[in-house]
C-alpha cells in the first residue's frame, strides 16, 4: 500500500469549475485588484468573521506587512516561539526588529507561561504561531499582551479553519497573517497570502501600502510597495474556500483514528487535544522514539512520513547573532529530535490510516492495535 503526502494532484483532478471562473476573469481583463479580488476578500472576511481582509503576495509578506502596519521596526523586540517555519522569524528580521524566542508547550505551540519572562522595555509585540494548524492559547496571550501594552500578530499561516471555542484563529490579534501556499489548508496554484484585521486605521494603511500608496491614479499618500495578491489566485482560492471545512473535517477524522491507534504505545507521544481547540491538522505531528529509524521504516513501507523540522530556529546558522545555545529551549529541541509528520490529509482513507498504525506498531514490536481503535 502507498500513502502519499501530496494531495494536490488528487484535489485538482477536475478543475473545470475553476477553469470556467478563470475564463470569466480573463474575459474581463481585471488582472490587478478589481472585482474578482474584492469578491474573494469579502468572502474570506465573512468566513472568518472579521471586518477587513487583504490579499497579498504570500504568507511571509502577510507577516512582514502586519508587523509594519503596527509600526514595528528597528530597536523593537518581538516574542515568538523557536519551533516554527523560518518565515515567522524571517519576517521579524525583515522589518528590522529582533526576534526573542520562548519555548513551546506540550501542544507544540508557544508556551504563554514563559512569555512574561521574555518581556523587556523594548518588547513591542507577541507573535504566536498556530503551528501546523494547532490553535495557540490566544486567551492567555491576549491577557499578557493587555497587561503589558503589547501588540499581537497571529501567524495563522497554516491554520485557516482552526478555531478556539468556535472563533476562527487569525481574528484575535491586532493584525493577522495567513498563507495560501499549496500545502496550507486554504491554498492557491502558487503563492498567496491574506491579512486580516478589525482595525479600520490599519486597514486604511494596508489598502494604500500594498498598492504603492496610491489614493488614485495620479496621487500617492505614502510610500508603498506592490504586494498585491493576483486576482487569478483569488479565483482559485474562492473555490478552495468552499471546501476547506469539509477537508478539515476529514483531516480531523483521520487524526482521531491515528490518535486512537497509537494511544497505547509508550514510544509515541500524542499531544493533548483539549476540546475547545479545533485543530485542522495542516500537519499531523506526534513525538516518537527512534524517530529517524521510524521514518526510514515508514518510507520503505510506502508511507510518506516527514519531519517538520529537525533543527529549531534558535540553533539555525541564520540565528547565530541572536546568541542562543543548545539547551536554551528544551521542549523545542525535543520536538525537533522526536517530531514526525504522518500523512493524514483529506484523501487518506481509513484503510490507509489502519495501515500506517499497523506499520508503526510493527516497528515498535507492539501487538496489533486494539480492535475498536484501528
Ligand atoms: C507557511 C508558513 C509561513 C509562510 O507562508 P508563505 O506563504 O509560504 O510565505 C509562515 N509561517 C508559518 C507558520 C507557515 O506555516
Amino acid at each position: 500500500m502507498k500513502v502519499e503526502y501530496n494531495y494536490l494532484p488528487e484535489q485538482f483532478k477536475h478543475p473545470e469549475a475553476t477553469f470556467a471562473d478563470l475564463r470569466e476573469l480573463v474575459a474581463s481583463g481585471e488582472f490587478t485588484l478589481g472585482p474578482f479580488m474584492e469578491r474573494f476578500e469579502r468572502k474570506f472576511a465573512d468566513y472568518l468573521g472579521i471586518k477587513h481582509v487583504f490579499g497579498v503576495n504570500n504568507g511571509t509578506d502577510a507577516l512582514i506587512l502586519s508587523l509594519k502596519a503596527l509600526g514595528i521596526g528597528r530597536g523593537d523586540e518581538v516574542i515568538t516561539v523557536a519551533n516554527t517555519f523560518y518565515a515567522t522569524v524571517g519576517a521579524i528580521v525583515a522589518v528590522g526588529a529582533t526576534p526573542v524566542f520562548v519555548d513551546c508547550d506540550d501542544r507544540h505551540n508557544i508556551d504563554p507561561a514563559l512569555v512574561p519572562g521574555a518581556i523587556t522595555e523594548r518588547t513591542k509585540a507577541i507573535l504566536p504561531v498556530h503551528w501546523a494548524g494547532v490553535p495557540a492559547d490566544m486567551e492567555a496571550i491576549l491577557e499578557i499582551a493587555g497587561d503589558h501594552g503589547l501588540k499581537v500578530v497571529e501567524d495563522a499561516c497554516p491554520a485557516v479553519g482552526a478555531k478556539i471555542d468556535g472563533r476562527h484563529v487569525g481574528t484575535f490579534g491586532d493584525v493577522n497573517a495567513f498563507s495560501m501556499h499549496p500545502l496550507k489548508p486554504l491554498h492557491v496554484w502558487g503563492d498567496g497570502g491574506m491579512i486580516a484585521t478589525n482595525d479600520d486605521r490599519v486597514a486604511e494603511w494596508f489598502k494604500l501600502y500594498r498598492n504603492h500608496g496610491m489614493v488614485d491614479r495620479d496621487h500617492i499618500a505614502i510610500w508603498g510597495v506592490n504586494a498585491r495578491l493576483q486576482p487569478f489566485q483569488a479565483v482559485v482560492a474562492s473555490r478552495v474556500l468552499d471546501e476547506v471545512d469539509r477537508f478539515g473535517d476529514l483531516r480531523i477524522r483521520n487524526a482521531d483514528l491515528l490518535d486512537a491507534g497509537l494511544a497505547d504505545l509508550a514510544e509515541v507521544r500524542v499531544p493533548p487535544r483539549p476540546d475547545k481547540y479545533r485543530n485542522v491538522y495542516q500537519l499531523y505531528v506526534v513525538l516518537v522514539e527512534e524517530r529517524d529509524e521510524l521514518v526510514k521504516h515508514l518510507i520503505a513501507k510506502g508511507i510518506e512520513a516527514k519531519v517538520h523540522y529537525p533543527l529549531p530556529l534558535h540553533l539555525q546558522e541564520a540565528a547565530k547573532d541572536l546568541g542562543y545555545e543548545q539547551g536554551d529551549f528544551p521542549h523545542c529541541e525535543e520536538y525537533a529530535d522526536k517530531c514526525v509528520t504522518l500523512p493524514a490529509h483529506q484523501y487518506v482513507t481509513p484503510q490507509q490510516i489502519e495501515y500506517i498504525v499497523q506499520q508503526i506498531r510493527t516497528f515498535y514490536g507492539a501487538a496489533a492495535a486494539p480492535r475498536e481503535a484501528a
